[in-house]
C-alpha cells in the first residue's frame, strides 16, 4: 500500500531555516498550497514573483501564526476586523488593512493596504512559528494555472525551483481564501470563499457586506487586482453545464472526437462511460476541483464539461472559480456552446 509521505517536525524547522535565508518554499494551508518568503525581506519577496510569473500588481497575502502578531505588518486595525480576524482565525479568512511603514511594498504591490491570513494547517502553523517571520505566499503554481492542493500538483508546476517542499497532504478546503476588506460598518467580499457572506453576518449581524458579483465586477478587479489578471485555468479548455441532458445531447451531437473529462454531480453521472469525475456535496467539489483538473491534463484531456452548481453561501466560491476557468463558456439552452 502507497503510504504518503507526510513532513515532520525536522522537515518544517529546515524549511524555516530556508525562509529566514531568504529562500521560498512551498508548504501546506488548508485551502490551497503556499509558496512563501520571508515578508519582512524585499528580495525574497521579488522570489516569490520570479518563480512564479507572477505580475508585479498582483499583491501577495501575507501570513501569521496568530492574530496577536499583526502589528508587524498592519496598523490601525478596526474593531470590526479585529473581531472578524478573532473569530474566523485560524481558517480561510484573508482581511485587507493598512500597511504598516515597516513591511515592504513589493508585497503589497505598491499599495498602502496589505493582506493578512492566520492558516490553521498544522504544517503551515508549524513553518510561521519556527521562522520567526510573516511569511507571505500566493499559490503555489505558476502564475495563471489552477492553485495546487497536493505536494505533488506544485511539484509538477514548479518544480526545483522553490528551496524546499513541505507536504501536508491533500488540502481539505480546497478554494483560495476569502478576501474581505472592512471600511467602518462595511464589509466588502473581494474575493469569495469558504467562509461566506452568512458566516460573516452570523457574527456581525449589523454590518452591511457587499459580496461584489461572481468572477469579479470592475470595482472588485479595482479593489482586488488579482482578480483581473487570467487564472485557474487548466491546460484543456474548461466548458460549463447545468443540465445533465443538454451535455448528453451536446456531446451526441458533437461526436465523439474529442478527448474529454466531465465533472458533476454523483447521481447524475452514475453509469457515464469515459472519463468521469463525482462528488457527492459541494464540499467534496471544492476540495477535487483543482486536482481534477490536474488528473484531466495528464492523461491528455483536452475539453473540461464541469457543472456550474446554483446557489449561494458556499456555492459562491466554487462558482467564481468554475467561471474563471471557462472563461464564462457553457453549454447554453439551444445546446451550443455561449460565452457568458
Ligand atoms: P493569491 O495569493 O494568488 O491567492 O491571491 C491573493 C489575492 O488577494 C488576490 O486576489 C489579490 O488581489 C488579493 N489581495 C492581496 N493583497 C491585497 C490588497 N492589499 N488589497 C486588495 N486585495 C489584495
Ligand atoms: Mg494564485
Amino acid at each position: 500500500m502507497n503510504f504518503p509521505m507526510y513532513s515532520n517536525e525536522s522537515d518544517i524547522r529546515s524549511a524555516a531555516e530556508q525562509i529566514r535565508d531568504g529562500r521560498v518554499v512551498v508548504f501546506p494551508t488548508e485551502t490551497v498550497y503556499g509558496l512563501g518568503a520571508n515578508a519582512l525581506d524585499p528580495r525574497a519577496v521579488e522570489a516569490i514573483f520570479e518563480v512564479k510569473s507572477r505580475p508585479t500588481d498582483n499583491p501577495l497575502i501575507v501570513h501569521l501564526a496568530t492574530p496577536d502578531e499583526i502589528g508587524r505588518v498592519a496598523i490601525d486595525v478596526s474593531p470590526t476586523a479585529h473581531r472578524l480576524l478573532a473569530e474566523f482565525s485560524p481558517g480561510p479568512l484573508t482581511i485587507v488593512l493598512p500597511a504598516s511603514r515597516d513591511l515592504p511594498r513589493v508585497v503589497t504591490a505598491g499599495l498602502e493596504t496589505v493582506a493578512v491570513r492566520i492558516p490553521a494547517h498544522p504544517v503551515a502553523q508549524g513553518l510561521i512559528r519556527a521562522s520567526g517571520v510573516p511569511v507571505a505566499a500566493p499559490s503555489a503554481n505558476r502564475s495563471g494555472e489552477p492553485s495546487p492542493t497536493t505536494a505533488a500538483m506544485a511539484r509538477r508546476s514548479l518544480g526545483a525551483a522553490p528551496a524546499a517542499y513541505l507536504d501536508g497532504g491533500p488540502c481539505e478546503i480546497g478554494l483560495e481564501s476569502t478576501v474581505i476588506a472592512v471600511s467602518g460598518d462595511e464589509v466588502h467580499i473581494l474575493r469569495p470563499g469558504a467562509v461566506t457572506e452568512a458566516d460573516i453576518l452570523a457574527i456581525l449581524p449589523d454590518v452591511t457586506v457587499h459580496a461584489g458579483s461572481v468572477a469579479g465586477t470592475e470595482a472588485t478587479a479595482a479593489a482586488s487586482p488579482g482578480t483581473r489578471h487570467r487564472h485557474y485555468e487548466p491546460k484543456g479548455e474548461v466548458i460549463l453545464y447545468n443540465d445533465v441532458d443538454r451535455l448528453r445531447e451536446f456531446l451526441q451531437q458533437a461526436g465523439q472526437t474529442v478527448r474529454h473529462g466531465i465533472i458533476g454531480p454523483a447521481d447524475d453521472l452514475m453509469g457515464w462511460p469515459g472519463v468521469v469525475r463525482s462528488y457527492v456535496d459541494l464540499r467534496e467539489y471544492a476540495r477535487n476541483l483543482y486536482a481534477w483538473f490536474d488528473e484531466f491534463d495528464q492523461s491528455g484531456v483536452s475539453i473540461v464539461f464541469a457543472y456550474l452548481p446554483d446557489g449561494s453561501g458556499f456555492a459562491t466560491a466554487l462558482r467564481d472559480r468554475l467561471i474563471r476557468a471557462s472563461g464564462g463558456r457553457r453549454i447554453g439552452r439551444r445546446g451550443t456552446i455561449e460565452e457568458q
